[in-house]
């Protein structure tokens, strides 16, 4: 723990002022110059990991390399630094109680009552030392999920004030907060700021450094008011005004010299300068695109943006790294009821994505806007329950079998293409027990999905727990499909293609867990080359 440095992130004012981005963006710059970092994110809410929450409450659930199902945050993290993360660097409080409680039933405290004081808080300071615990990484960013005055971020706050108390040296609070501006009144206002920071002052915590998010940029005189009012430098006060994209952000602060602050703060005085040209070339492209095309998102929770949140990412890197923007149309699932609508609402898009999802809501419109996408030539991803859907539908209209589904709907269907692992049939418990995480593929040569990897050893990450039916595989590939990748360990189908279609592929993981900024997934850089081309092709 020693010479690991502890920096901590937490909120105030409001929710959604962007703690994610701003500790992906630091870590960017840390990044930049040369130190190796780790960003962890601690959760407050009760359940164990995110994976049995709905889209709706939480967003997406992002899946790491080891199979953790965690906060979309971590994706942030891992689009900005290129580095895998794993189950410690998301913690819940769920969590937390879970191994406290197990060990008292071990009877690792035998004789002592087990309280939130030393053994819940030891336990938060345990996960967090542990990220680093052989000296891994220069700096830890840990960010305190929710906003300070929660009553159940309580204890995380206790651990900060522990760690800064035991360490003050090496660790360091930044409080992200909110300066709203009253229109009526023309001016940004700091009492909220005040508030937030003397809640912080009551549980023990002196911020260091402010990192103030606003819409208006401040002046010389509200950083000043900041700093005298909140006891804080005022070069320790950071703007962080609305950019654009998120991508600006790590760019916005090094020019508010967050990083150079931290850093004298932390004992650093000969400072390394940032490398930051890869990521200059990235946003130079992402604002000048020479081309544009437009593609679909058909889903079931398209009414909150961040249920697909790595998918849209993944666009945005990989139409950066051919020059092509690409906008994103969310179409909702349940609307595609008959060839008609699909008609009018597809028949506009230069690519179809059929996205993940669960249950039975809106499966019908899915495996319509697949057809669609079959019968017009138009480029089409399917990904997990997008390709078990364009399974279903191959099935139905191309081998006849009017009755095939897959049996997480229809579990007496007649046809079951799509059905559960073995393994899977014995599983009654939700919580972790998907198949996830990475997985090994295997990619058959001469198909088209062996051309966009360039090599036939690959891993994806996955979660699910439905899987294509063997049994079916002759019927499909005399009548034409190619199941182009396979997982040879567990013999299980990964990837389909249609070679008669110009661009047609369902693959059973997650391509969008694996893209960064520094390496836009092939399959997503070539489904937005296929889109640019058909478009192309449509204004001929
Ligand atoms: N519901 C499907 C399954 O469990 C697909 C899951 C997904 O799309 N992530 O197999």
């Amino acid at each position: 723990m020693a010479d690991t440095k502890y920096i901590f992130v937490t909120g105030g004012v409001t929710s959604s002022l962007g703690k994610g981005i701003l500790s992906a963006s630091l870590a960017k710059l840390l990044q930049a110059r040369g130190f190796r970092v780790t960003i962890q994110k601690l959760d407050p809410y009760i359940n164990v990991d995110p994976g049995t929450l709905n889209p709706y409450e939480h967003g997406e659930c992002y899946v790491t390399e080891d199979g953790a199902e965690t906060d979309l945050d971590l994706g942030h993290y891992e689009r900005f630094l290129n580095v895998p993360t794993s189950q410690a660097n998301n913690v819940t409080t769920g969590r937390i109680y879970q191994s406290v409680i197990e060990k008292e039933r071990r009877g690792d405290y035998l004789g002592e009552t087990v309280q939130v004081i030393p053994h819940i808080t030891d336990e938060i300071i345990r996960n967090i030392t542990s990220v680093s615990s052989s000296g891994s990484f220069d700096f830890v960013i840990t960010e305190i999920g929710g906003t300070v005055g929660d009553i159940e971020s309580l204890p995380y706050v206790e651990a900060v004030r522990q760690i800064r108390f035991a360490n003050r040296k090496n660790s360091l609070v930044i409080h992200l907060t909110l300066i709203p501006y009253l229109s009526a009144a023309g001016e940004l206002k700091t009492k909220p700021t005040q508030h937030s920071v003397k809640m912080l002052l009551e549980l023990g915590v002196q911020p260091d450094i402010l990192v103030c998010r606003t819409e208006h940029p401040l002046n010389e005189g509200i950083r000043h008011k900041i700093a005298l009012f909140c006891n804080v430098e005022k070069h320790a006060v950071i703007e962080c005004i609305d950019a654009s994209s998120i991508y600006e952000v790590p760019l916005l602060l090094e020019k508010e010299k967050l990083d150079e602050v931290i850093l004298s703060k932390l004992g650093f005085d000969d400072l390394p300068g940032a490398d930051l040209y890869t990521w200059k070339q990235f946003l130079s492209k992402l604002k000048n695109p020479k081309n544009s095309v437009e593609i679909g998102l058909v889903g079931k929770y398209v009414e909150l943006k961040d249920a697909y949140k790595s998918i849209a990412e993944s666009f945005i890197h990989a139409g950066a790294s051919i020059e092509c923007q690409v906008k994103l149309r969310l179409i909702h699932s349940e609307a595609l009821k008959d060839d008609d609508v699909c008609e009018e609402k597809l028949k506009s898009l230069s690519g179809i994505l059929v996205a993940p999802g669960f249950g039975e809501r809106g499966i019908e419109g899915k495996i319509n806007a697949v057809k669609f996408a079959r019968t017009n030539n138009i480029p089409f991803l399917g990904i997990c329950l997008g390709m078990q859907c364009a399974v279903i539908e191959f099935a139905r209209n191309t081998l006849g079998l009017k009755e095939a589904h897959t049996t997480e709907i229809d579990k007496n269907t007649i046809h079951p293409v799509i059905d559960l692992m073995k393994e899977q049939k014995r599983i009654h418990i939700k919580g972790g027990t998907m198949r996830l995480g990475g997985y090994h593929c295997r990619l058959q040569p001469d198909t088209g999905i062996f051309k966009i990897y360039g090599q036939a050893d690959i891993s994806e990450r996955h979660r699910h727990r439905f899987e294509f039916n063997n049994h079916y595989k002759d019927g499909f590939l005399k009548a034409g499909m190619l199941l182009s990748g396979n997982n040879p360990e567990l013999n299980l189908v990964e990837i389909i293609e249609l070679p008669s279609h110009p661009w047609f592929f369902g693959v059973q993981f997650h391509p969008e867990f694996k893209s960064t900024v520094a390496n836009p997934h092939p399959l997503f850089r070539a489904f937005v080359a296929a889109a640019l081309h058909y478009s192309k092709l449509e204004k001929l």
